[in-house]
């Protein structure tokens, strides 16, 4: 894409000093405000260039700075530091929760904070891909009303999902991809990982459920999704419990 460098724009598109002056100042503008995700989807709706400079720039900054080990050690291997999918499909994941399906009648949010795990990540991995570097969230707990069960919906996401283990054993099995749900991060097509049986027992001990029939879905990038029915709990002390002690995260976003 060629860049505008001497010449300002005439019509209401952003103005500004060159493309690389552009880049630098707003990076250091969004280290004083924390790389607040809010603000850099702000930015990049402002226009097409500012567009590119965050799918080229920021949302890697913004990943870097709020999740610097995680970013890291997704990116540690992959040809420039990328990451399957993009940086931008990366920041939504870390901050948005898509809520469960549509069934459920429960809907996406914004998360100011999130924990993710590798140990969490290891319990939704069957043995023989235990090679495999996975990320998961603590699950996002979602009222569905005083007589039915809380919703828990959790998110993840694989290192170099191309050359996983996982990806491997869904390609060997020839597991179709879904027709009717899509990544909620990058709009790729999902591979059920129970269409699979490619679920063990241990993520449904890991979150807490009583669903028998976990269900989650893996995207070709490699990012995951799903949501379970979370174990009621019995009394109001059992709350703090149930908060706190679920994970040893390794990985705190603020
Ligand atoms: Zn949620
Ligand atoms: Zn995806």
């Amino acid at each position: 894409m060629s860049r505008r460098t001497r010449s300002y724009p005439a019509g209401g598109e952003y103005s500004g000093e060159s493309g690389i002056q552009n880049e630098r100042i707003l990076v250091l503008v969004f280290g004083v405000i924390n790389w607040d995700p809010h603000v850099v989807c702000v930015a990049a709706c402002v226009s097409r260039k500012l567009r590119a400079v965050a799918r080229r720039v920021l949302w890697r900054e913004l990943c870097i700075s709020r999740a610097p080990r995680m970013a890291w050690a997704l990116m540690s291997g992959s040809p420039e530091g990328r990451v399957c999918g993009g940086f931008h499909a990366l920041a939504k994941l870390l901050f948005f929760c898509c809520g469960s399906e549509p069934s459920r009648g429960s809907g996406g949010h914004f998360m100011r904070e999130s924990r993710f795990s590798k140990t969490s990540g290891k319990s939704f991995l069957v043995r023989k891909c235990w090679g495999d570097l996975l990320y998961v969230s603590d699950p996002c707990e979602h009222s569905m009303g005083p007589t039915e069960d809380d919703v828990g919906v959790y998110r993840g996401v694989f290192r170099a999902f191309m050359k996983s283990k996982t990806r491997a054993c869904l390609i060997k099995r020839q597991v179709q991809l879904e027709h009717r749900v899509r990544c909620p991060y990058c709009g790729a097509r999902v591979w059920s990982m129970r269409t699979a049986r490619l679920v063990p027992r241990s993520a449904s001990r890991r979150l807490g459920s009583h669903d028998g029939t976990l269900e989650y879905f893996v995207c070709v990038n490699g990012h995951l999704h799903g949501s379970c029915w979370l174990v009621p709990l019995s009394s109001d002390e059992d709350d703090d419990v149930a908060l706190c002690g679920r994970s040893n995260g390794s990985y705190v976003s603020d």
